[in-house]
């Protein structure tokens, strides 16, 4: 049976997106939380979110206190007060104030407790996108069809982990450490494990492989890079957004996009950790690209131009896939719509994020406009700013004309 529900707004995704434009929408923009559902298709909200970060075995995040889902700059601050009073493990880490995985959660779960997001939490997928006159018609795979004045992509990337191409897909002993299976195939009992990656990912899963017994070789196509973060700081704010903002060349922002990013580097703490491992020969470390695997009955054979390397298992930490997310269910709304896109297939969106005047983006979706850090937690934070801004405004417009 077909039910419909009629909303103000639809948030698509409920990970770290989706759940900080829901905080915002409901606490500082006003919105009627009977207007207001995220669609998502996880058991819970920020699912993909735990699973991916509790895989790694990170015991921080990489990015400062400021940096998580409530309305309040200083709301995780103030949260570390009580919670440290509570629990063994140090709230932050140096340096920038590095706020522990566990504290973060928490802070999450109270936030999401808070605000009763569960109650607006739809499990399902989006599957076909239909713009209207007056709305969008949002068909959902359970089969409820939404009807939505404004629609808000939170989909990210973290379903399409990058698998590299000598990598079999359906392999009992190759996994993707992103994939949505991968706690079922986690070694149990001591194994040679090779992780393919050199960034902070693989370098955290080859740490955890190695308290948990097992013998992990780490094998990366580049050397150790050592950055603080993904991106420089400077383009949260005005210092390098201003002349990413100036550039109306899509092509040209998608390469300073580029040109920005650190993907595959480490913290300098994770890089001395893997050092100290590497030199007391806890880890192997090969510099190489791996061009075939051989399969054995119970054992891999990497092969690379300078080294054989011979495992039980593989783990691929290769990070996501740069293409576009959202695959058909985007591609159709795309070619429904006439939607812009620039010629790396990302959205070309406006100042508000508006992709169509009902239809705005955030994460790797909002790049084009929001810069390199667009899909970490600040960039959320950016997308609430500027849909709260909008909100606002509007609000006063229609106050003003009455
Ligand atoms: C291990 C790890 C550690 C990280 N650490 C940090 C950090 O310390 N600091 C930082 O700032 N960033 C960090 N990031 C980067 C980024 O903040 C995270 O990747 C974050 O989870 C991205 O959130 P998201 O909401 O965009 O995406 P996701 O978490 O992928 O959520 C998007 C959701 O949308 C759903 N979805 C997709 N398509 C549809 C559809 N058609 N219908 C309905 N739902 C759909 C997906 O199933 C998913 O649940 C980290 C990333 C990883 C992987």
């Amino acid at each position: 049976m077909t039910t419909q529900l009629d909303l103000e707004w639809l948030i698509i995704g409920g990970g770290i997106h989706g759940v900080h434009i829901a905080t915002r929408l409901l606490q500082d923009a006003n919105v009627n939380r009977d207007a207001l559902r995220i669609v998502d298709p996880g058991q819970k909200l920020l699912e993909r979110w735990c699973t991916c970060t509790q895989t790694t075995g990170m015991q921080y995040l990489r990015s400062p206190v400021v940096h998580h889902l409530a309305s309040n700059p200083w709301s995780l601050r103030n949260f570390a007060k009580n919670y440290q009073k509570t629990h063994s493990e140090k709230p932050f880490a140096p340096p920038y104030d590095r706020p522990s995985l566990a504290m973060f959660n928490e802070h999450c779960t109270q936030l999401i407790e808070q605000l009763e997001l569960n109650q607006l939490h739809i499990k399902a997928l989006a599957t076909q996108f239909t713009i209207t006159d007056n709305h969008v018609t949002i068909t959902l795979s359970n089969h409820l069809t939404i009807h939505a004045k404004h629609v808000v992509l939170a989909i990210g990337a973290s379903n399409q982990p990058e698998w590299p191409t000598w990598a079999p897909r359906n392999h009992p002993r190759v996994h993707h450490v992103f994939a949505h299976d991968m706690h079922q195939h986690w070694p149990t009992s001591p194994e040679r494990i090779a992780v393919v990656g050199g960034g902070i990912s693989a370098v955290q899963v080859a740490l955890r492989l190695l308290s948990e017994g097992h013998s992990p070789c780490l094998i990366s196509r580049h050397p150790v890079r050592t950055h603080q973060f993904d991106s420089d700081p400077g383009w949260v704010g005005p210092k390098l957004m201003a002349g990413f903002l100036r550039e109306s060349n899509m092509n040209q922002r998608r390469a300073m996009i580029s040109h920005a990013r650190h993907p595959g580097s480490l913290p300098p703490g994770l890089a001395k950790q893997l050092e100290k491992a590497i030199k007391s020969k806890q880890i192997h470390w090969h510099e190489d690209d791996i061009t075939t695997l051989q399969q054995q009955e119970n054992t891999l054979t990497l092969l690379s131009p300078a080294h054989i390397c011979t495992v039980d298992r593989i783990l691929l930490a290769t990070g996501f896939s740069s293409q576009r997310p959202g695959g058909k269910v985007i591609d159709d709304l795309i070619s429904s719509s006439s939607l812009p896109c620039a010629k790396c297939g990302y959205p070309i969106v406006d100042q508000l994020l508006r992709w169509h005047p009902r239809i705005h983006v955030s994460g790797p979706l909002a790049e084009l406009e929001l810069g390199p850090s667009a899909r970490n937690i600040t960039g959320a934070r950016r997308t609430g700013d500027r849909l709260v801004g909008m909100i606002k405004q509007r609000a006063r417009h229609k106050s003003n004309l009455s």
